[in-house]
């Protein structure tokens, strides 16, 4: 019998999982996803290594200083720059073999079932019965969501009453392209650019970011280009124009566009999560203190720490 459910394995489920696994509880993570991370995500195009969700984190608190000396210590995870075109001197700490390694590590040794949707959950007799979408049930003492929260919402509303600040605005989204090149692309060191124009966010070589051998760049379009632009059909042919001068004089061998509804969370919770003692369920991710890899590593903690508190005692 699990103590703990948690939904979503990206980087805040995981670091609660490890949490809660820490302090002797049982516990077992559902991701919908094909593999872990969710938003932390790499993908292999052509024999290239290109990340497509995050790009780099940042460290300001100790707690996440501490995973990250760790990783680094452990050779997973390293800095990339101090900061692009003038750079403010601020480390950018990378997976030195992409982002999604650094999930993939945090999930290594516990349970986690990737593939399981999670349909619903309901209180039954003073549990939790998470439904997955083949129809299976599980059940546990305590419920843990670190889905983006529009996901999270859904599966407990009826139950719980979440905080309709959460849900005040909409999240931002995000269109990327992947393209791997036949030559060196034409990305200025350090291999990144933060906001070049009103249309594009981020630009990235991830060959000369370190984890790919192959020339290859990741484009992520700005919120209100992503907006605009999400049901055009041309999606791969406007944002080739969009990269070109990042692609410079190189020619695209293959490309892919990836589409994020849910990339950026608006409505920022203050605390790092938030939790209901009455129906024993916690919701975080990085929309509590957030929206950055570090808010979601945060806020995994803080949710692990408050089931553990929620955690029927053992006789
Ligand atoms: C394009 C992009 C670029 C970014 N760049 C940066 C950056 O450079 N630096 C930075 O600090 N941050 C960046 N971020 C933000 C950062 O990636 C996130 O803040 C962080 O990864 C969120 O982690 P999380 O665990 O809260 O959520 P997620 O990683 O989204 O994890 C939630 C998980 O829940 C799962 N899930 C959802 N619904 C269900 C369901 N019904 N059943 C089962 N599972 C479900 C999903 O599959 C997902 O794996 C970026 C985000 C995007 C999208």
């Amino acid at each position: 019998m699990t103590d703990v459910i948690i939904v979503g394995a990206g980087l805040s489920g995981l670091v609660a999982a490890r949490t809660l696994s820490s302090a002797g509880q049982s516990v077992t993570v559902f991701d919908k996803g094909r593999s872990v991370g969710g938003r932390l995500a790499t993908r292999r195009i052509a024999g290239a290594r290109l990340d497509h969700g995050a790009q780099f984190m940042t460290v300001r608190s100790d707690a996440f200083a501490a995973q990250v000396d760790d990783w680094a210590t452990r050779g997973l995870a390293r800095v990339w720059c101090n900061g692009f075109g003038d750079g403010d001197g601020h480390p950018r700490w990378i997976g030195s073999s992409g982002m999604n390694s650094l999930a993939k590590d945090l999930a290594s040794g516990l349970d986690v079932r990737v593939d399981h949707l999670v349909f619903s959950c309901t209180r039954e007799h003073d549990r939790w019965v998470v439904t997955i979408d083949d129809g299976q049930r599980f059940d546990a003492d305590v419920l843990v969501l670190t889905a983006p929260v529009p996901q999270s919402f859904s599966m407990v509303f009826e139950t719980v009453d979440v905080p309709r600040a959460l849900m005040a605005t909409e999240p931002h989204r995000t269109i990327g392209l992947l393209a791997v090149l036949d030559g060196a692309s034409a990305v200025p060191e350090p291999g990144g650019v933060q906001d070049p124009n009103g249309d594009i966010s981020f630009v990235a070589d991830n060959a000369a970011k370190g984890i790919s051998d192959k020339p290859a760049i990741t484009l992520h379009a700005s919120p209100s280009w992503s907006l605009e632009h999400w049901d055009d059909s041309d999606l791969e042919a406007q944002l080739t124009e969009l990269a070109r001068p990042w692609i410079g004089t190189a020619n695209i061998i293959e490309s892919q566009v990836k589409k994020w509804r849910l990339a950026t969370p608006t409505a920022i919770w203050p605390e790092p999560c938030w939790v209901d003692v009455d129906h024993r369920v916690v919701i975080g991710g990085d929309a509590f203190a957030g929206p950055r890899v570090e808010a979601a590593h945060n806020s995994g903690l803080a949710a692990g720490k408050a089931a553990i508190s929620l955690c029927t005692p053992r006789r």
